[in-house]
């Protein structure tokens, strides 16, 4: 699948304002961007740490998939996030192994990313998102 590294962790969270203290002030790494992703009913807030990042989900609505989520899990660790080099191919090779794709095809997230997610019925339950910058 070629990745080269983990991109980013994702993180649901019932609200970023309350949640940035703690990675500011406690951790020490610093939010440098905050933004909305309309589609995905979600508020984002990113922080830097090495080459990965953490990403905060807020959900903007209680139809958002994050906001199920905590409904039925609580806040924390929502997914787990791979660079590869293409994102389609990645796909591809995945279903050919078996897993099931939520996405067939890349979508747009935050951060101007092109990115899809594996069910985590056939990845042993991790949310699994292959994500790449486009070209
Ligand atoms: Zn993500």
């Amino acid at each position: 699948m070629d990745i080269s590294h983990i991109e980013h962790l994702g993180i649901a969270v019932k609200s970023i304002e309350e949640q940035i203290p703690y990675y500011e002030q406690v951790l020490g790494v610093k939010c440098y961007n905050i933004e909305e992703v309309a589609d995905q009913k979600v508020k984002t807030a990113f922080f830097m740490v090495g080459q990965t990042k953490i990403e905060l989900l807020e959900p903007t609505s209680e139809e958002s998939t994050i906001a199920k989520f905590i409904e039925k899990r609580g806040e924390g660790i929502h997914h787990i996030a791979f660079a590869v080099k293409d994102v389609q191919s990645a796909i591809d090779e995945a279903q050919a192994k078996g897993v099931r794709a939520i996405d067939q095809a890349p979508r747009k997230g935050a951060e101007g990313l092109m990115i899809a997610f594996l069910h985590p019925k056939s990845t042993n339950g991790v949310l699994t998102e292959l994500c790449m910058k486009p070209e």
